[in-house]
């Protein structure tokens, strides 16, 4: 039906006719000469109908999204016309035929970034046709080809797992389907293929991926989905480094294919302990000039207790954030601040003005200011290379609390001065805790998965110094999100015995839940480990979006819904009986 597609038509055809076909992306009758700007999905080109041409009458019926078929001859527009920031800005094509393909009813929105989510998720079609969101979903195209490309060429294979399957813990409430066959019988959708992958290293197969989609049901925070897409991986006879270059070779390739953007050599490693302590998030973002400092040793002696308490109390600290050029904050915006960090549990935030830094405390402007001497001011000073005009946070409390809200804030600070450096900033973060204490359930919860083996060899070590244990597990972070996690597996039954244990997972249970697993254990499991990555976090970072949704097609609502489809939606009786299920509904 067509020659050329609308973003390809530029000054090399100039004099040429062509056919394309499209959208109407907008229309404009200037003094008897129609302009349209015709859309398809590699871009925009300005179309323009002479009133004495044939193609006249059609092209005055045409209104926004109509579907078009054009003919005409491109022609060079005057200099003075040239638009250099569209690919067919020095062109226009002169229409000799026109031809409706299809009208269309009128827009139910205006097809710009003033639309709002539900309609645009209502409408997606529509919303997709958008330069932006078709830029978007071509984006995560090629990374998928990228993806494909990079691991098809490094001896991995790809294999598919369940989606009708048991329930996988990661955490996360599980996606429940109900069996026809075996009344009162449940599957779960994946929350990841993780059993199921190992399951394939112990089958021998050595070096799996998979593009897949994992199912968890959580309530939706802005950044999650119900559904959501993983490449996952899985390699035999590895240790840490095994994983990790591999993962690092992948994303290096895949940036370079679909960006054209080389990424270091090799990613820098930070352990998760340091980077509490000096980013007070285990997922830093290293485009930022700014760091938490541990200043303990210089106010330890000081009879302000707020400070020398934590900073003599080994599982506290007095963490200080230096904002270059805050001096010129407001009391409201100070005031915001505290007000922020309050959310993540902080009960207060101290703050020093620098109005001059040569002065020493008496350059001073702080409501703490009174409380310090001059060895603890030279010290903080001196730490935090502080300059006239920078403002200093102070957060002070249990190390963990800390580190986290004053981590917050940096993020908050530095995204308020706009303080990124451009570019990519990966690291890996390892050597995460093995468990996390659950107050509410009064037990351990695993802070990876179950699955992930400790550094400790041993079970009875293991399981003497739980509350300190590290885990073999690895985070891939690119400018402050995590992108990807995995670990090194437990391969001997004994030791995941243990960590069942642990985690308060009695025998039965565990046979119950893994009895599969526990049994494949003991069948010359080798050792092995991986990572997933979240594709859509990916996919969103590489097209500088800051929403996953605007990278998924057909995403979900943060209500889990979807407004195009409008699932989820009641079922009839009849339905309901062959699954054996009745429904109660809530009044
Ligand atoms: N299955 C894990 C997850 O979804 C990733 C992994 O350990 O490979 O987070």
């Amino acid at each position: 039906m067509r020659s050329h597609l609308c973003g390809e038509i530029n000054e090399t055809l100039d004099g040429k006719h062509v056919t394309l076909c499209g959208w109407v992306d907008r229309r404009r009758d200037l003094g008897g000469l129609i302009f349209i700007g015709l859309r398809d999905n590699a871009g925009i080109v300005q179309v323009v109908v002479d009133p004495d041409s044939a193609a006249f009458v059609d092209a005055e019926r045409l209104r926004n999204e109509y579907c078009v078929r054009i003919k005409g001859i491109v022609r060079m527009r005057p200099e003075s016309q040239w638009n250099e920031s569209m690919a067919t800005g020095k062109i226009e094509l002169v229409a000799e035929e026109v031809e409706l393909l299809n009208a269309s009813a009128p827009i139910p929105l205006l097809m710009t970034d003033e639309d709002g989510e539900e309609v645009r998720l209502r409408y997606r079609y529509l919303d997709l046709r958008r330069p932006r969101m078709q830029h978007n979903m071509r984006i995560r195209s090629k990374l998928n080809q990228a993806i494909h490309k990079h691991l098809d060429g490094h001896g991995f294979s790809e294999f598919e797992t369940p989606i009708l399957t048991k329930a996988t813990p990661e955490g996360a409430r599980d996606y429940l389907v109900p069996s026809r066959v075996h009344a009162g019988q449940f599957f779960a959708l994946p929350q990841s293929p993780q059993l199921f992958k190992q399951l394939l290293m112990m089958a021998g197969m050595d070096r799996y991926y998979q593009i897949a989609r994992c199912f968890r049901d959580e309530d939706l925070r802005a950044d999650r989905q119900p559904e959501f897409t993983q490449l996952d991986m899985e390699l035999s006879f590895v240790d840490e480094s095994g994983v990790q270059d591999a993962a690092e070779k992948l994303v290096q390739a895949v940036f370079k294919d679909v960006l054209d953007v080389e990424l270091p050599a090799v990613f820098p490693r930070m352990t998760w302990t340091d980077a509490m302590e000096e980013y007070g998030s285990d997922k830093p973002d290293l485009r930022y000039p700014m760091r938490l400092h541990s200043v303990d040793e210089h106010v330890s002696h000081l009879d302000f207790r707020v400070f020398s308490g934590p900073a003599n109390n080994d599982e506290q600290r007095v963490a200080v954030l230096k904002v270059p050029g805050g001096a010129k904050f407001s009391r409201k915006n100070i005031d915001e601040y505290t007000a922020f960090v309050a959310r993540y549990g902080a009960r207060g935030l101290a703050w020093i003005k620098v109005n001059d830094a040569e002065a020493g405390i008496a350059g001073l402007q702080s409501p703490v200011a009174k409380f310090l001497d001059d060895k603890a001011w030279s010290g903080i000073a001196a730490q935090t290379g502080v300059e006239t005009g920078d403002l200093l946070f102070f957060g002070a409390g249990d190390w963990l609390q800390t580190s986290t809200f004053m981590g917050h804030l940096l993020v908050r600070c530095a995204g308020d001065l706009e303080l990124a450096a451009e570019g990519w900033a990966p690291l890996w973060v390892t050597d995460f805790p093995m468990f996390e204490w659950d107050e509410e359930s009064g037990r351990y919860t695993a802070m990876h998965h179950p699955f992930t083996a400790p550094h400790s060899d041993s079970a009875d070590e293991l399981k003497a110094n739980a509350a300190t244990a590290l885990s073999r597990g690895y985070d891939m972070v690119l400018n402050g999100a995590e992108i990807g996690g995995g670990s090194i597996r437990i391969h001997k039954p004994e030791m995941q015995q243990a960590v069942f244990e642990l985690l308060g997972i009695g025998e039965e249970e565990a046979e119950a839940k893994f009895g599969f697993l526990l049994e494949a254990l003991k069948y010359g499991c080798p050792p092995h480990g991986g990572i997933a990555f979240g594709l859509d976090r990916v996919a969103a970072l590489m097209a500088g979006e800051g929403s996953i949704r605007d990278v998924i097609a057909f995403p979900k609502t943060t209500t889990a819904q979807c407004p195009l489809t409008d699932a989820p939606s009641p079922i009839g009786d009849k339905q309901l009986d062959e699954l054996h299920i009745g429904v109660v509904t809530k009044k």
